[in-house]
């Protein structure tokens, strides 16, 4: 693939001594990462005021940095803009603003760490569970959830731990899908990553495996043959990536996501949303059609995470249901990820959206659809509901449904059926909850 005019130029101002030949092997574009301010100024011919280098300094000593030059070569800047209100910039570029730390921040919102049977490995909900099989990563994404563990060598995963973690998985036969992620899953060798998803799929009960990689936005190189021939023996294998901005759909990008199509591996897209990256409903469109052209499906668009040093990259929710506004209807309902907030506190994800539902009697349904055509669905009289007590011969006849207690329903499914007694649910700090309660979060009254 020929050189961008951009990639040319940082090649040039690389020392003579580097064998920019290799720009296309990904492993010279892991060796070749932009660490400090000195390179990156170098190579995009820029310089920051003094005051701001010592800020960003501050920074990096908290927070590293890296960069692969390929991601480097998409940060832009004409002469009626800086360069540092480029998103792809903001993405990659420390600020200092990263060292303003919020009330509401927390080192690990998510209880990744806390929902952890065995180190790495988070299970919150009951059929899937997280592995965190790398702690390393091409580039370090300014607004990444998992700043808490960026560059801290204390957390990279070895071998031992992995078996751990594939040892939890085989003990839990309620887990049929297993979702690799890290650091990134793509930045391991072929041949441990081969060992791993080998190793998995010897488990029976283990459906599908995912990898959560951004490898194809910011390192496409790594998407070699060889890799697609070793990822195809591990069927059925789904890959999410995240692509936040249109820009970042380069044709290297669109190489590595058609060598991964073409192998038959389900594509699909999380984007972040982010203020001042794509915190608009025009380029989050323009993104999802981009994505879509390129046999990516758009599956989340999450609300910035509570962790520390994000508050700068957070949006309102408002922000959100207002680009899921401008979506809906608006193009192909493939185009269309579901907007999540990940609940902090290990809640997970919960979906929000804007509002069709207006009202509702009982035989009709009152809607409103994308133009603001306010219309009537009428309920059907002939339908009789059948009351459901888990235990009629379509379950246990023809669908030889599970009984372990992981598919007991829970929650709201669990107000909702008809055997249940309990017609509430009160939260455990509500003073009606008892407190001999043995429930954590919630009890029953
Ligand atoms: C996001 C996530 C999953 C996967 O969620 P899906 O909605 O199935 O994509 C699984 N486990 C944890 C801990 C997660 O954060």
């Amino acid at each position: 693939m020929p050189f961008s005019q951009s990639q040319q130029q940082i090649i040039d101002r690389f020392d003579t001594t580097v064998d920019h030949t290799r720009w296309h092997d990904w492993k010279w574009q892991m060796r070749h990462c932009i660490r400090d301010i000195e390179t990156f100024e170098k190579l995009l011919a820029y310089s920051f005021p003094e005051k701001q280098r010592n800020d960003i300094e501050r920074t990096i000593k908290k927070f590293p940095m890296s960069i692969t030059p390929y991601y480097l070569s998409l940060i832009q800047s004409d002469s009626t803009d800086s360069i540092e209100n480029d998103p792809i910039f903001k993405q990659a570029f420390p600020s200092v603003k990263e060292l303003d730390i919020m009330d509401c921040d927390m080192e690990d919102p998510l209880h990744e760490d806390v929902d952890s049977p065995v180190p790495g490995l988070t299970h919150r909900y009951p059929d899937r569970v997280l592995f965190l099989v790398s702690n390393t990563c091409a580039m370090y994404c300014r607004h990444c959830t998992r700043k808490r563990k960026v560059g801290d060598i204390e957390s990279i995963p070895d071998r031992e731990r992995i078996e751990q973690g594939i040892q939890y998985i085989a003990e839990h036969p309620i887990v049929r899908d297993v979702l690799l992620s890290g650091g990134d899953p793509l930045l391991l060798s072929d041949e441990y990553l081969d060992w791993i998803l080998t190793e998995l799929r010897k488990i029976k009960h283990v459906e599908i495996i995912r990898i959560g990689t951004r490898v194809p936005v910011v390192l496409p190189y790594r998407i070699t043959d060889e890799l697609i021939a070793m990822l195809k023996k591990h069927h059925p294998l789904f890959l999410n990536t995240q692509f936040n901005h249109p820009r970042e759909m380069t044709d290297s990008s669109r190489k590595a996501l058609e060598k991964l199509a073409n192998a038959g591996i389900p594509l699909g897209n999380q984007s972040v949303l982010l203020n001042e990256v794509n915190d608009c409903p025009r380029i989050m469109k323009s993104l999802v059609h981009k994505l879509v052209q390129n046999r990516v499906r758009p599956y989340y668009m999450y609300q910035c995470d509570l962790s520390e040093g994000l508050s700068h990259f957070r949006t309102s929710v408002g922000k959100g249901i207002e680009i899921m506004e401008s979506l809906q209807g608006h193009t192909s309902g493939l185009c269309v990820p579901t907007y999540v907030i990940d609940a902090p506190g290990g809640g997970g994800k919960i979906p929000v959206m804007p509002n069709y539902l207006i009202s509702w009697s009982s035989n009709k349904v009152i809607l409103r659809n994308y133009e603001g055509v306010i219309t009537t669905y009428q309920e059907p009289s002939s339908y009789v509901p059948t009351t459901c007590d888990r235990n009629c011969e379509k379950c246990n006849l023809e669908l030889k449904l599970q009984e372990a207690d992981e598919y007991k329903a829970i929650g709201i499914e669990k107000l909702l059926c008809d055997y249940e007694k309990n017609y509430s649910m009160t939260p455990s700090c509500h003073e009606k909850a008892t407190k001999t309660s043995q429930v954590k979060e919630a009890v029953n009254v």
